[in-house]
């Protein structure tokens, strides 16, 4: 390609705070259909809204986790639209001040690190969702969305390649994780993005037009979304064409995107400051008493990993993408004192089923203490790799502790040397052929005999005694 790719994301994201931005209503997902609404939210003529405190905390929480400067005055506006998915025909938001601007965001994009500039964070309200009747014979609505919290992260066209927009998302979405101002619940609609994407010839400063891809929910659509359009337009130009400046609806089955029919672009909202909410002043003892509560970012903490725990950058990346994960893996470290054996076991038997099953698992049974007890287990060789899987596999079902499930299916490694002995002495007699086969030379026989001998014990010999007296035993006819 003869162009380089310039994108920046908006990025959706919303708050967890227990009821919504301008009223008590709970702020919850799902629910009944129009069950958690009141006047306030359904827009009733004649309500006041009074902004939710949290929203505001929140809001600056995420804005100094991105190394934002937060605004001392700000304000809220209308934007003006018809739609039923609105019903006061207005969407309050913070269009000319925004509560915290001038951030920036590192990320890691293979070896290096590049930073992502934050153009501002703001705060508005979600809109209540449409149900579009499958038989074609109306749509219904559901309001128990409208009026939850929301804030909007606009970044500036920093991002260089649909993979660096991927990384990006994945990077904030841990940030509000930590900070834990968002349950980010792609698959809820929870966190999503749009897409802004533009081309320009390789080596030139001139900004080219723009095209913005709206409401994609997973990290995959927003770098297939990306990675299409940039081909897009890159076929657009080459053939002499312009690009227009327009919206676009990604469609993730077909896998390409098509102009949105709606009047988006020549739409005026006809923004002007909200009358009904008073601005919001905020003082530096606020900002530093949310500062102070800012937990460990996972940048931060993957330096501290790789410090004091001695595993691999990779690993600690991984690890810290996720905050339960990682914590998870430093209270097992802690019980099992190897950390690189429980950062192995994360990121092979642990992440396997959080791909499989989903990140549910990081919310049952499994901790950080009983995970770290199995792996305790196995590094002292109490019991074998099979058997810690194995373990794991039941405590997900039953949530015993590890010892009574070991001791219940008898998993302990069996050591008991003249039991060992008499196994592998029956096993030996029992296969002329394959002592025949060592005798005159054939190495593999060895093999075979340790995989039956392991059988007979029901997989629960350790393998260097049993390779240790199953040597000596076949010394005897050499
Ligand atoms: P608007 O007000 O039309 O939404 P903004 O200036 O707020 O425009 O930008 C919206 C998003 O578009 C931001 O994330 C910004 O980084 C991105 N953007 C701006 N210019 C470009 C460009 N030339 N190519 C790609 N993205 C861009
Ligand atoms: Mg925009
Ligand atoms: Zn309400």
């Amino acid at each position: 390609m003869n162009y380089d790719i310039v994108i920046g994301l908006e990025i959706h994201s919303e708050l967890k705070t227990s009821s919504k931005i301008f009223c008590g209503c709970k702020n919850e997902f799902g629910g009944e259909p129009n069950t958690r609404c009141c006047p306030v939210c359904l827009g009733m003529p004649g309500t006041l809204p009074a902004l939710n405190k949290r929203v505001l905390e929140y809001a600056i929480k995420a804005g100094l986790a991105m190394n934002c400067r937060i605004a001392g005055f700000s304000k809220f506006d209308r934007k003006n639209y018809f739609y039923p998915d609105m019903p006061k025909a207005y969407q309050v938001t913070q269009h000319s001040l925004p509560i915290c601007y001038d951030g920036y965001v590192d990320i890691d994009v293979g070896y290096e690190t590049k930073r992502i500039g934050i153009e501002r964070i703001h705060i508005e309200e979600d809109a209540g969702k449409l149900i579009h009747s499958s038989t074609g014979q109306g749509s219904l609505i559901d309001y128990n969305r409208s009026g939850v919290p929301l804030i909007e992260i606009v970044t500036k066209p920093d991002l260089n390649s649909p993979e660096e927009a991927k990384i990006l998302l994945e990077t904030i979405k841990t940030i509000l994780e930590y900070t834990e101002v968002s349950d980010c619940k792609m698959q809820e609609g929870s966190l999503r993005a749009d897409v802004n994407l533009s081309l320009r010839p390789i080596g030139s400063n001139t900004p080219g037009v723009r095209t913005e891809m709206k409401n994609l929910n997973s990290f995959r659509a927003v770098q297939r979304a990306a990675q299409a359009e940039a081909e897009r337009q890159a076929r657009v130009l080459d053939s002499g064409q312009k690009v227009y400046k327009e919206t676009r609806r990604w469609d993730d089955h077909k896998g390409e995107s098509l102009p949105m029919r709606d009047k988006e672009e020549v739409m005026d909202y006809r923004c002007f400051p909200e009358p009904d909410l008073p601005p919001v002043y905020v003082d530096e003892d606020f900002i530093n008493e949310i500062q102070a509560s800012i937990p460990e970012l996972p940048g931060m903490r993957r330096e501290r990993y790789i410090n004091q725990y001695g595993i691999p950058k990779y690993d600690a990346g991984l690890i810290t993408q996720n905050k339960v994960l990682a914590d998870i893996f430093e209270k097992a470290s802690e019980v099992c004192g190897n950390p690189k054996l429980v950062s192995n076991w994360i990121m092979t038997e642990i992440m396997k089923r959080m791909n499989e099953e989903g990140e549910g698992i990081l919310h049952s049974y499994l901790n950080g203490d009983n995970f770290g007890q199995i792996l305790l287990f196995l590094d002292k060789g109490d019991i074998t790799h099979a058997a810690a899987i194995q373990v794991i596999d039941v405590l997900l079902e039953t949530g015993e502790e590890p010892i009574v499930i070991v001791e219940r299916l008898n998993l302990r490694v069996q050591r008991d040397e003249s039991l060992v002995a008499n196994t592998i002495k029956q096993v030996v007699n029992s296969n002329p052929q394959a002592l025949d086969d060592y005798i005159s030379g054939k190495k593999k026989a060895f093999g075979f005999f340790m995989g039956k001998i392991m059988a007979e014990l029901k997989g629960r010999g350790d393998p260097s005694q049993v390779k240790e007296i199953l040597t000596k035993e076949l010394q005897r006819y050499l």
